[in-house]
């Protein structure tokens, strides 16, 4: 098979969006050296039209994606459905924020992180056998998985194997935060102004829409209660002054 650069492997990326709107990384070439521990692996849970988690494995200095809509399960009898999408920058990997309005709009949280090993010789060969077996070092998930692809190119399955990492633990409802912020949906979008809110909204209708709804009144609630806690230092400080 032949080597495919990151540039070219991320020309769908960025065909897709608009970097002069988008916060989201442009650059094919990684701004970050990492400690070289081994290969980089991290999971984005993003409220878009609708919750999903994006699963992205290091690979030849791009990251490669599959949108898993329930996200990883630590019980091997379920069969997580993950859709392969277009490659993304490695800088992806630290991406935490809101989108604007476009492609992929909503907001994206860092919801594990880590190193990943391949427990085959050739990724490549694997990849294209459609059956990659690996072991995730992350915060939340750890041991042994297997991307497995079923009826077409696009269609794979995540599935954990059975090791001591395995359980019934409900690890996206049990572990829901940032492992970059320890933030929730609403403290990211907490960072920004509230009239980007509202613009940005992924979703008007169903159930994305109703949690956007809940995370932006939570986020205007946390925003009121800061803006308070600040008044009430400087007012302080005004005393002190006095
Ligand atoms: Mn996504």
């Amino acid at each position: 098979m032949q080597k495919v650069s990151p540039k070219q492997a991320l020309a769908k990326y960025r065909q897709k969006r608009d970097f002069t709107k988008s916060p989201e990384p442009a650059n094919a070439k990684p701004t970050k050296k990492l400690k070289k521990k081994g290969l980089f692996f991290c999971v984005q849970k993003h409220l878009a039209s609708h919750l999903h988690y994006d699963f992205r494995l290091e690979h030849n200095g791009v990251l490669l994606s599959w949108a898993v809509p329930k996200g990883p399960s630590l019980n091997p009898a379920d069969k997580r459905l993950a859709m392969k999408v277009e490659d993304h920058p490695f800088d992806y990997g630290d991406f935490e924020g809101v989108i604007p309005e476009g492609y992929g709009a909503g907001i994206v949280m860092l919801w594990d992180r880590g190193t990943w090993k391949p427990e085959v010789t050739d990724i490549d060969a694997a990849l294209a056998k459609g059956d990659l077996k690996f072991t995730l070092d992350g915060v939340k998930l750890k041991g042994s998985w297997v991307l497995v692809r079923t009826r077409d190119e696009r269609t794979w399955l995540l599935i954990k194997h059975r090791d001591e990492w395995a359980g019934d633990v409900d690890v996206a409802e049990t572990f829901p935060l940032s492992v970059k912020s320890d933030g929730d949906f609403d403290d990211i979008l907490a960072q920004e102004n509230p009239d980007v809110w509202e613009s940005h909204r992924p979703a008007q209708g169903g159930v994305a829409g109703k949690m956007f709804q809940q995370i932006i009144d939570k986020a205007a609630k946390k925003k009121l209660a800061q803006q308070r806690q600040k008044k009430r230092a400087s007012s302080k400080r005004k005393a002190v002054a006095k």
